[in-house]
């Protein structure tokens, strides 16, 4: 009866060893593919300065998406469209 526990174990630290093999290959590659198509560069619209994705900071403006290089740009942007436009 002991015999047949020990063989049990066994068989379900090899099930464990082969499933935790098998999945953890996949996000390894997932990681890969991102880092080749996040390279992308933003115009920042109050300074003209050149920004990654990653860098920059992100306001959000009629559903458009603006990139800034710093709080400080995206600042000015808001108080140029809250002069502009008074609605
Ligand atoms: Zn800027």
């Amino acid at each position: 009866m002991i015999r047949f526990l020990v063989m049990g174990l066994l068989f379900y630290i090899g099930y464990r060893i082969i499933i935790s093999l098998t999945s953890a290959k996949k996000p390894l590659q997932k990681a890969a593919e991102n880092r080749d198509s996040s390279e992308e560069t933003y115009r920042d619209p109050v300074c003209g300065v050149y920004i990654s994705e990653k860098e920059a900071i992100i306001g959000r403006h009629d559903g458009k998406r603006h990139h800034f290089c710093s709080m400080n740009c995206l600042e000015k942007y808001r108080e140029q469209l809250d002069h502009s436009s008074p609605s």
